[in-house]
């Protein structure tokens, strides 16, 4: 049984500033950009704000600009445009590969960058039509009061399951962020926090307007696991990053999605530098990844396989990455 669409207004800003002045002035209202994440939530009655701000008349989010110091790409550049950027996909691989598997080829001409890194958080006990989710008295995530994924708990584990941000992650991205006080910059790994109910660090009316990347990125790559190969969110995606000196490890960094309440950089591979990339080194990076992930029962795939998927997909990215070097 699905829901028809409550009642809402929509509000058309054309800059930035007006669009933060509309989200201020209105509590409760909510940017869209593709609304491909949010309409469905608003169809199952999930999310129901009374004033939509919508992004897409905004002409200064919507390019890729490139200099001496790197790629700045605006939020409102569609996740189609961006895995079809020919420089993206030549110089940062990861991200060209992330853009490209996410959701279907319809999803992505609408989709957005900003949308896909503010992307709610997931779960099978969350995402369901209202009378699903009734019928079981909601959930601590939205009007109920006990997790059914962790009853003893006070605590969303839903999986914040956006395929850019850890490809974004890997390459040390900033991004910037619009509010009432101007305009801020933050690392991109500080936009998240562990907690599925309240996932991002982003004051009331707050707007993500643009990621930068550094000009000189290391070979990086991109790998998910999901249940339907043509269109689906991740039940675990990696991104890895890796140059070598000679045949051992220079630099590594590893970035998670799809097994937390928010993406992140795995902790702890500096210590491979200097190392060969042998098979020893390879069952470390897999136990790092395996204690770091926390993945819940949150989708129709068990904990355990999406723990060790992600382990897998860590070694597999490092092993391919070090035979293209
Ligand atoms: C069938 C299906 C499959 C999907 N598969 C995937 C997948 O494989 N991988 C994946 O990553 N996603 C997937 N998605 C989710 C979604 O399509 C993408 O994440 C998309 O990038 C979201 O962007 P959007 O512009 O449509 O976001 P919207 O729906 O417009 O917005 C999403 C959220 O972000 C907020 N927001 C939007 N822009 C900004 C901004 N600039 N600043 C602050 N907040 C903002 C909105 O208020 C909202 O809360 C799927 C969706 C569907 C329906
Ligand atoms: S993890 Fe628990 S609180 Fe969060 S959405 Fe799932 S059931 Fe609800």
């Amino acid at each position: 049984m699905s829901a028809s669409l409550a009642e809402f207004r929509i509000a058309q800003p054309n800059t930035v500033k007006e669009a933060v002045a509309a989200c201020l002035k209105h509590p409760g209202s909510r940017y869209v950009a593709g609304g491909t994440d949010l309409i469905v939530n608003m169809r199952r009655g999930i999310s129901g704000p009374d004033l939509l701000v919508d992004l897409s008349g905004i002409d200064e989010l919507s390019e890729i600009k490139t200099d001496g110091r790197g790629v700045t790409i605006g939020a409102g550049v569609t996740i189609a445009a961006l895995a079809r950027d020919k420089a993206i996909a030549s110089r940062y691989r990861a991200l060209a590969q992330a853009a490209a598997a996410i959701a279907g080829p319809g999803h992505r001409v609408m989709a957005t960058v900003g949308g896909n890194l503010c992307l709610d958080t997931r779960c099978i006990y969350y995402n369901q039509s209202e009378w699903w989710r009734s019928a079981n008295a909601y959930c601590l995530k939205n009007r109920g009061t006990v997790c059914h994924v962790a009853p003893q708990g006070q605590r969303c584990h839903a999986a914040f399951s956006g395929d850019l941000a850890p490809a974004l992650l890997v390459y040390g991205a900033e991004v910037d962020i619009a509010g009432a006080q101007g305009q801020r910059r933050i690392p991109l790994s500080e936009l998240y926090v562990e907690d599925g109910k309240a996932h991002l660090a982003l004051a009331a009316g707050e707007l993500v307007v643009a990621v930068h990347l550094p000009a000189a990125p290391p070979p990086s790559a991109y790998e998910k696991v999901r249940v339907r190969g043509a269109i689906d969110f991740p039940l675990a995606g990696v991104a890895a990053a890796l140059t070598l000196s000679g045949t051992n490890v220079g630099s590594l960094r590893i970035a998670l999605t799809g097994t937390n309440s928010r993406p992140f950089l795995l902790a702890g591979t500096e210590v491979f530098a200097g190392r060969p990339v042998d098979d020893k080194l390879l069952q470390e990076i897999d136990r790092l990844v395996q204690k770091q992930v926390q993945p819940m029962r949150t989708t129709i795939a068990s904990a355990n396989y999406r723990r060790v998927a992600a382990a897998a997909l860590a070694r597999r990215l490092v092993s391919k990455l070090t035979a293209r070097e």
